[in-house]
């Protein structure tokens, strides 16, 4: 138990419906949609439809989800054209990791070249 079934976010009202996102990718328990604010030509967010607030809340039995966003960001990234040319997943946690949402996400990025180290 990640945490309480009455916590919600922005992200929930998105895996809801309750907020309009350019839904790519949709799983039982997983969601994935355009950023609205992409970095990349290519920027989906992979999310778990449950709330999470981010890696350092994930539980043992949240094993199976995790994978899944993995597996799902490979397809979603064929899916698009990028898995050719490569491309980057990026999970912020926390405050000094650059978490701005507090559910957790996987970024996958590509369509460009990416500079390394990030900043
Ligand atoms: P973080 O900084 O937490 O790792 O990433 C949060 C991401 O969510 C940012 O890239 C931001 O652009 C994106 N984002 C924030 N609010 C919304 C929203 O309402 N809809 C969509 N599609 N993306 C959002
Ligand atoms: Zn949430």
């Amino acid at each position: 138990m990640s945490e309480p079934p009455s916590e919600r976010c922005i992200f929930c009202s998105i895996a809801l419906g309750e907020i309009p996102a350019t839904i790519v990718h949709e799983e039982e328990h997983l969601l994935a949609f355009r950023d609205l604010n992409p970095q990349a030509p290519e920027h989906v967010l992979l999310i778990p439809k449950r709330h999470i607030l981010s890696v350092d809340s994930v539980e043992d039995d949240d094993q199976a989800v995790m994978g899944r966003l993995i597996l799902a960001a490979r397809d979603v990234a064929r899916r698009q054209g990028i898995a050719e040319g490569g491309y980057r997943l990026v999970v912020n946690v926390g405050e000094d990791g650059g978490q701005s949402v507090g559910h957790l996400h996987l970024h996958l990025l590509g369509g460009r070249p990416l500079s390394w180290p990030p900043g």
